[in-house]
């Protein structure tokens, strides 16, 4: 074992005392207000976070699975049951379609960026789909644009799932603002994290927009008027709402230093043999929410970081249908690039509060992979 202490995988205590004056002045002001649910913080933050992403509208949720599950059947067409997504983005997608009571379909990602793009999907549309959900893996934007266009000449909802995406840009537009809806989670690892759960819907479309806020709060038309079905309980809390109107203006520079981070990651392991070990890069405004390494070795690799003390995960080992909740809806023809990043990647320590010593240690010891 190493002689120095260990590096966490991720650290939430050091933004929560970082942060520590400004949650605890925001929690008075929530208690003095009075209001628990649906107050005055939580109707500030939907239109700090609509204008932050650059859409029209945001309505807070209880989280970013239901986020997803709300946004589909928003925007799905009436008739149609298939909802295309990829396999190796944590399964959050095709939780919330099931729950939808929709079926998923999946498709191929991209080699490179890991993400499906309008060449992985197009093979795959039939007149069943109704809902394309693209999720922007690890803070990476890419062609969303083609994929637009091409759901948009089948009649297909686009919903980008921007859960390690906020903030995120390209050279085409912002993370969250080019599907029918985008999706945004505030798990406290995410990169605008709440102190517990939150979620939210953006999107430009006012009808979009009221059909969430009647399908988070049961459907009402009104108060006890079911009017939409469909309907559940999710609503973002006000103090989260408040905790997260604090730390909206920092994503920014969180971003950054995330960014930051990866490249120093990247030019320590440039000297590496790629198949034993590759930094994915996070250029331009990559939303960097995790910092992924390939390797054809990872056990061994991730072996030799734990015995220098440095945590690694994995995002994510399992294929959706490769886990028994999803196993009726495996594809018939094998996904191969989604398969081979199941088996290789994993991820290195990566938030805004790791201190230079710790970056540098990581750095050495990856320079330090044979
Ligand atoms: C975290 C995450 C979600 C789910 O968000 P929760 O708030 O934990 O429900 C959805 N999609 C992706 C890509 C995520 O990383």
């Amino acid at each position: 074992m190493s002689e120095h202490p260990a590096i966490p995988f991720n650290d939430l205590s050091r933004g929560l005392q970082r942060d520590r004056e400004s949650l605890l002045r925001t929690a008075a002001e929530v208690i003095d207000s009075g209001y628990a649910v649906h107050g005055t913080q939580h109707r500030a933050f939907e239109s700090e976070l609509a204008a932050y992403v650059g859409v029209d509208h945001a309505v807070g949720v209880a989280n970013g699975t239901d986020a997803l599950e709300l946004a589909i059947k928003a925007v799905r067409p009436a008739d149609r049951s298939v909802v295309i997504t990829a396999g190796n983005a944590g399964g959050y997608t095709s939780t919330a379609v099931v729950r939808a009571g929709l079926t998923p379909r999946y498709a191929d990602v991209d080699p490179t960026t890991l993400c499906l793009t309008a060449d992985t999907v197009r093979d795959l549309i039939d007149d069943e789909v109704g809902v394309v959900v693209v999720t922007h893996l690890y803070g990476h934007v890419g062609e969303v644009s083609a994929l637009r266009a091409l759901c948009d000449t089948r009649g297909i909802a686009l919903v980008e799932d921007c859960a390690q995406a906020i903030g995120a840009d390209s050279p085409s537009g912002r993370a969250g603002t080019f599907g029918h809806a985008a999706t945004i989670s505030f798990y406290p690892t995410k990169n605008l994290g709440a102190v517990g759960d939150g979620g939210a819907v953006v999107t430009r479309s006012q009808h979009v927009a009221d059909r969430v806020r009647q399908l988070r709060q049961y459907g009402w038309s009104t108060k006890y008027d079911a009017a939409l079905s469909g309907g559940t309980n999710s609503r973002l809390d006000e103090m989260q709402a408040a905790f997260l109107r604090v730390r909206l203006p920092l994503v920014d520079g969180f971003n950054q230093r995330r960014r930051d981070i990866i490249a120093r990651y990247g030019t320590a392991a440039s000297g590496v043999a790629p198949e034993a070990l590759a930094v994915l890069p996070a250029l331009g405004g990559h939303g960097a929410h995790l910092a992924i390494c390939r390797s054809r070795k990872r056990d061994a690799v991730r072996a030799r970081l734990r015995e220098a003390g440095i945590a690694t995960d994995v995002h994510f080992p399992l294929p959706d249908w490769t886990q028994a909740a999803f196993a009726r809806y495996a594809p018939s023809a094998p996904l191969p690039h989604t398969e081979a990043a199941c088996n290789e990647v994993f991820s290195l320590p990566l938030f805004p509060e790791l201190s230079e010593a710790e970056v540098e240690r990581v750095c050495a010891t990856l320079r330090s992979v044979a």
